[in-house]
Parts: structure tokens; sequence; C-alpha cells
């Protein structure tokens, strides 16, 4: 029997509706909650994730302070723009974009934010307070793959969960949010990598698979027991001469096979990707929540 789509695009709308209605109820009360954006350079695709992220901020009532420098900006004009918004109580969240040019200190840049306005949640402490399950701002793209489980009625709970990769952002903090004692975790996880042994064995095994490569097909059909759960968070452009552009984004799995077994599986695009912008605006509102002293549900 095919699997039941799970649409991203639309688990994203429901959440930015809920935030708006948040939103509005904080604007009662004067609290307008805050998200700068710093941009340095031309690159395109930073440029339309920036517009991206803008834009979205609007839509649900949050400020942006947008801010778009120059690629030959200096390492220090770079930290006043951080050190300003730190000290600015109308921003809630700072968000750099990613990668910056190669003459300026990435580590240092993301260091230097208040670990309380550390909306992408890649500042270290955020890292170690996650981790001992303490209050943290989780990191966007594993946090939203938690809300489409959730959000999908799996039981995570007891779950095997098999997650294929370990970058720092996402394998390794959607595995760590995967173990906490919470309603989000209590699951069994493994972590295979490219050194892990018989990669079908694990997933074979899995409940819940979340593919996390960067490269195509590295789940098939034959990898997955029927009724499986799927979260495909690769995007990975592959050449396709029928395209305007000359590619189309496919994600880790192989969708059309795999359907038919899984229970559930995540589409690319419309899965995992909306949710991801979703969890910043998140977590702007949890951060403008806590300096208010509002008690979030986390
Ligand atoms: P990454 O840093 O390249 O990490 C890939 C991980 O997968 C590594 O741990 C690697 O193992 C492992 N891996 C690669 N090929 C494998 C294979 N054949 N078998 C088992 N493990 C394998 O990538 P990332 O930044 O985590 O991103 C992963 C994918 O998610 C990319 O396609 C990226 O574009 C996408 N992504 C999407 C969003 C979104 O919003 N939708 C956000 C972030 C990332 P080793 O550690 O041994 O090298």
């Amino acid at each position: 029997m095919a699997a039941k789509i799970i649409d991203g695009k639309q688990v994203a709308a429901d959440m930015r509706a809920e935030l708006k209605e948040e939103v509005a109820r904080l604007a009662e009360d004067d609290i307008v909650p805050g998200l700068g954006v710093i941009l340095v350079g031309e690159d395109p695709a930073s440029q339309s994730y920036v517009t991206a992220k803008e834009r979205a901020c609007e839509e649900i009532g949050l400020f942006s302070d947008n801010n778009r420098l120059p690629a030959d900006t200096s390492q220090k004009e770079l930290m006043a723009v951080v050190e300003r918004m730190n000290n600015d109580p109308k921003i809630n969240g700072i968000l750099v974009q990613l990668p910056l040019p190669k003459h300026l200190n990435e580590a240092e840049v993301l260091l230097a934010i208040d670990p309380d306005k550390d909306v992408d949640g890649f500042h270290p402490m955020n890292v170690g307070r996650m981790v001992v399950g303490e209050k943290a701002f989780l990191p966007c793209t594993p946090h939203g793959v938690i809300q489409l489980l959730l959000r999908s009625g799996v039981e995570i709970e007891g779950a095997n969960v098999v997650i294929v990769g370990r970058s720092n952002i996402v394998g390794k903090p959607v595995a760590n949010m995967l173990i906490q004692k919470s309603n989000m975790g209590n699951a069994t996880v493994t972590v295979c990598h490219t050194r892990t042994k018989n990669l079908a064995e694990h997933t074979r095994r899995a409940d819940v698979i979340i593919a996390a490569a960067g490269r195509p097909n590295t789940i098939t059909a034959d990898m997955v027991k029927d009724g499986v759960v799927v979260i495909d968070v690769g995007v990975n452009r592959v050449e396709d001469s029928t395209k305007k552009k000359g590619y189309r984004l496919v994600g880790d799995v192989d969708f059309e096979a795999v359907k038919e077994k899984a229970g559930l599986i995540t589409p690319v695009p419309g899965g995992v990707g909306p949710m991801t912008i979703t969890m910043l605006l998140y977590n702007t509102v949890e951060s403008a929540k806590r300096a208010a002293c509002i008690d979030s549900d986390k």
C-alpha cells in the first residue's frame, strides 16, 4: 500500500498560523519579537534565503532589522553589528547568514552572538544546553524534523530511529533531541555514517528513518521495512534536461519506490524544507517571550 505523504508545506503553514496568533497576542502587551538579519556579500543563494526569512517575519508580524553588508566588510565591522544587536532590546534573535566571505572568521562571529539571541541554535552554549536537556534554542532543521513527526502522530517514544548522517547541523542534533527524556524523545537511536558497516542492516530494523546524507538514492526500497516512517532531509540537484534550469531537486531517498512500502514519507521538495524557516520564527517568538519572562512550553 502506498504511503501517506507528510505535507511539510501544510505543517509549516499551520505552525506559522499559530505563531501569527501568538504574535498578535504579544502585540497586545506591546511585545513585538524582532529578528536581526545579517547578510555579507552578494551570493545569490544566500540573498534568496535571507529574503525568504525576512518575508516570513513580515507575514507573521515580526519586526526584522535587515542588514545587507558589502562583501569587503571587515571582521571588526561585522563584529560591531553583532554587538549592536546583542545590546538592542528590540532584537530577540540574531541570524548571520552562512557561509560568510572567506576573509571573515565565521566561528568568531557565531561565538560573539548572545546565546540568548542565538535563534539558529548553533552557539556551543545552546548545543551544550540541548545535550544536557536544559531549555535551549533548538537548531531549526532538526527541530523541524521532530515537529513533522509529532504533528503526523508518529509515536517517537520507544521507536527504533535510524539517522543516516552525523553532521553538526542535522544528524547529531536530531539524534540528541530524540534521546532526551521529553515528549520529543525517548527513542532508541542509531546514527549511521560513511564508516557504518552494512547500512541496510540498520535501516531495515528502523521504525523511523531520517536521511541526511546529501546523496541521492542513499535509501532504496530494499533497505526499508513495510510501514516505516521516512523523513528525507536531503536536498540534491540532479541533471534534468526537461527542466528550464537543467536540474531538479531530489532527496536522499528513492521516493517513488520507497513510498510503496512506507507508512509515512516526506517528499523533496515540500517536506523538511518549509519547516526550517518556520522553526527560526518559532525560536524568535520563544526568545521574545523569555525576554519578557512569559512562560513558554519548553
Ligand atoms: P554533510 O555535512 O555533508 O553530512 C552528511 C553526512 O552523511 C555525513 O555524516 C556523512 O558521513 C553521511 N553520509 C554521506 N553519504 C553517506 C552514505 N552513503 N552512507 C552513510 N552515511 C553517509 O551534510 P548536512 O549538512 O548534514 O546535510 C545533509 C543533507 O541535508 C544535504 O543534502 C543538505 O542539503 C540537506 N539539508 C537540508 C536542509 C533543509 O532545510 N531541508 C537543511 C540542512 C541540510 P561522514 O560523517 O562519515 O562523512
